[in-house]
């Protein structure tokens, strides 16, 4: 739809009345040929890339709430490819592809912004780390560039150059990579699928799975009645373990909560994603002017979608480290998402023992970055049955099998988002 400048006045004066709907809100079908147990970014996504490459259109997405209220619309948006392992880049650096082109895939402004992401390192140890990190990326065909302590504080004027503790060393940067805006990516893959066909159906709690003579999955169970399926596709993030507990698989994962913090607006000071190598701390600054800000998952177990004191004060502490400047910049508000942790900080994305059901989580705190790429791998893994090559290392027998992809074992910046 075009506007006229004198008809976006009328728009912008009507009171938040009259909006076309961006998707339809269908009662939901007996039966489909694929049902998306989770309508965050992952289950919208794949629902849109099950339709655009695989012209399966007969697909429900089921959301217990509503779009965009989990993780997808919590998270911190930090989009990067910037990994260390051979198993992980490809995946990763296909999503950041993907990313660059969707605003205009999806005639949606998911406001991807290409500020770089920068890792700070503060030892010798952590140079060798980035150096080793950035030699794999340049291999594997990803932009990454080291820079030294001058250009690092060129770039975030406000870091903390003479701290005796932790000295600026240099950066490692990623010039790609960058942030999103995360509810417009929900939105623009769930207006893109209603529009190839998929239900969206918001309210609608899988609550059991419906199981054939050979103990094949048939269906789901939900709070709006029973719904065949001819495969089921469970994205559900932080519930990962509870919904697939429910077809008796205990998974290597557990949830935590994972806090996020927003200050009030300020002038532009960081212009890029910076992470504090030697405290949990990692910042950006919204198109609005608050500094969007985390650190680490909540210490214990827990489904609240909100955070506890400790990780507040920690946070907090390592900003004052980091950036003491903004000692007196206020916090605005501060919430948490529940993030499904896997043993070796990698995601699962499969078909599972189970016949017809398959599988996408355990994405810790990293999986925004991952929805475009994941999603389309997601999607041919489910089409076919197989995975495809880059989705190929994240299935559920790595552990048994000794075969971890061990994120979490690949140096001290691995754990940021
Ligand atoms: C504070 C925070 C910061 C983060 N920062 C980053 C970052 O900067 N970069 C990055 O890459 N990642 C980040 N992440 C991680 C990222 O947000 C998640 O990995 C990703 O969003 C998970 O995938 P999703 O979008 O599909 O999840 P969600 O949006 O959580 O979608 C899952 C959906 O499943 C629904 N559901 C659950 N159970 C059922 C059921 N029984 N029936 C039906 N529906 C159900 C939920 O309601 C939910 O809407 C962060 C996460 C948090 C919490």
């Amino acid at each position: 739809m075009r506007y006229s400048i004198s008809s976006l006045v009328k728009q912008a004066f009507r009171g938040h009345s009259g909006w076309p709907e961006a998707f339809r809100h269908p009662e939901p079908a007996k039966h489909y040929d694929v049902v998306i147990v989770g309508g965050g970014g992952h289950g919208l996504a794949t629902a849109y890339y099950l339709a655009k490459n695989h012209e399966i259109t007969n697909v429900a997405v089921l959301e217990r709430g509503w779009i965009g209220s989990g993780n997808v619309g919590r998270n911190t948006t930090i989009v990067r490819s910037n990994y260390l392992l051979n198993s992980e880049i490809p995946l990763l650096e296909w999503s950041l592809k993907l990313w660059e082109g969707l605003s205009e895939e999806l005639n949606y402004n998911v406001m991807f912004s290409q500020r770089g992401v920068l890792d700070i390192f503060h030892t010798d140890g952590q140079r060798d780390e980035a150096v080793r990190r950035g030699n794999a990326m340049i291999v594997n065909g990803v932009d990454a560039v080291m820079l030294d302590r001058k250009q690092v504080l060129d770039m975030m004027p406000l870091v903390d150059e003479n701290n005796g503790r932790y000295p600026v060393l240099g950066g490692l940067l990623q010039p790609r990579a960058g942030n999103a805006r995360h509810d417009a990516v929900a939105w623009g893959y769930a207006r893109a699928a209603d529009r190839m066909g998929a239900d969206i159906i918001q309210n609608c709690e899988v609550t059991g799975f419906c199981r054939g003579p050979n103990g094949e999955v048939t269906g789901v169970e939900t709070n709006r009645g029973q719904i065949s399926a001819g495969k089921v596709a469970v994205a559900v993030a932080g519930h990962t373990s509870q919904v697939m507990g429910m077809v008796g698989m205990k998974l290597p994962c557990e949830s935590h909560t994972l806090q996020a913090f927003v200050s009030e607006a300020v002038k532009p000071c960081v212009n890029t994603v910076a992470t504090f190598g030697v405290g949990h701390l990692y910042i950006s600054q919204s198109d609005k002017g608050g500094l969007v800000f985390g650190g680490m998952v909540d210490g214990y177990n827990s489904y609240t979608q909100r955070g506890n004191l400790p990780i507040v004060e920690d946070v907090a502490e390592a900003m004052m480290m980091f950036m003491p400047a903004l000692g007196r910049v206020r916090l605005l508000r501060h919430w948490a998402g529940v993030v499904d942790m896997t043993m070796d900080g990698s995601p699962f994305i499969c078909k599972t023992p189970l016949e017809n059901l398959y599988l996408n989580g355990g994405w810790n705190y990293t999986g925004f970055k991952a929805i475009p790429g994941a999603a389309w791998c997601f999607a041919h893994t489910v089409a076919n049955g197989a995975p495809h090559k880059f989705n190929a290392p994240f299935h559920l027998d790595r552990f048994a099998e000794g075969r971890p992809v061990d994120a979490t074992g690949g140096g001290p910046f691995p754990n940021h988002h």
